[in-house]
């Protein structure tokens, strides 16, 4: 095929016309006309958000679906969160403190028995058994004489009732609460050879140091279910306590909290221990108020249970 030199101009104007052309048509596409890339009507924004008018359909189910996130079809499917191990429940951080759960409108009535691991007894004849375990211990005060810690079922009860006495403004200040039998057995160990060093006799040794120290396995104070509570303006452990505001606030509140006087003036005789003004032992708050209407010591309510 061949072109006459004079038409050259001409195939040349029309290349160019073309070039132009086909460049006019990208351009259209590349930046098509219309409102695509306006700014919303910032009018339908605030409409959108106005809370009388939901632009989500509510899901019916409570739970809020984000306008985007789940409606989206195009949305790649997100890949699973990698598996990552369950954080380890740490034993150590104490359970948040339970408030002490009122017992609901119908629930099913209260029924005291002998086998309540909170009515665990303690006494002269009754000790622990040898292979007996402490539950969880958790702090119930700090104070300028020790860290006193009860099992974790009395506890809360007891940071309970020590927070609303100071409300009132009543201080109370334990002076004692868990003790091991270990520390009981090292105490009585140490009173016993002691005696026995200075010529006693086996026997008497023995009997001596139990006028003195509790028999290791006797002493409530082992179940972590007690405590002696004081207050700073009396710590002395003697009878002249009970007068004390302290004292007659516990004598009328405590078992509200689950707590009983565990050794009352009239009940010598069959707890075989002194008037305690300052020891309250945690049987639970259903128990407490059986024990404190009654007016039982807890050898007695105990009896009174099959
Ligand atoms: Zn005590």
């Amino acid at each position: 095929m061949t072109f006459k030199k004079s038409s050259f101009p001409l195939i040349f104007t029309a290349i160019l016309c073309f070039v132009i052309g086909l460049g006019l048509i990208i351009l259209c596409f590349l930046f098509p006309s219309g409102n695509d890339y306006e700014d919303p009507d910032p009018e339908n924004e605030i409409v959108n958000n106005d809370p009388q008018q939901p632009s989500v359909p509510d899901e019916g189910n409570g739970d809020k679906v984000e306008p985007g996130e789940a409606l989206n079809p195009e949305t790649p499917t997100e890949p699973s969160e990698p598996d990552v191990p369950d954080e380890p429940v740490d034993p150590q951080i104490p359970s948040e403190p339970d408030v002490p759960d009122e017992p609901s409108e119908g629930e099913k009535p209260f029924v005291s028995s002998k086998d309540d691991p909170l009515l665990v007894l303690a006494n002269v004849d009754n000790p622990l058994p040898d292979d007996f375990e402490v539950g969880e211990l958790e702090l119930v005060q700090k104070n300028s004489q020790g860290t006193y810690k009860l099992d974790i079922r009395a506890a809360s009860y007891a940071r309970e009732m020590i927070a609303d006495a100071e409300a009132e403004g009543i201080s109370l200040f334990i002076c004692s609460s868990y003790r091991a039998r270990s520390l009981q057995q090292t105490l009585f160990d140490n009173k016993y050879n002691s005696y026995i060093a200075n010529g006693w006799s086996a026997d008497e040794a023995y009997a001596k140091t139990a006028t003195i120290i509790a028999i290791p396995g006797t002493s409530e104070h082992q179940t972590a279910l007690c405590m002696d509570i004081v207050t700073p303006s009396y710590r002395v452990l003697d009878s002249g306590y009970a007068e004390t505001d302290a004292a007659k606030w516990l004598a009328a509140n405590a078992y509200k909290y689950g707590f009983i006087l565990r050794y009352p003036k009239d009940k010598q005789d069959i707890t075989k221990i002194i008037f305690e003004p300052w020891h309250y032992r945690f049987v639970g708050v259903e128990n407490a108020k059986l024990i404190y209407e009654s007016g039982l010591c807890l050898e007695e309510y105990i009896e009174t249970l099959k």
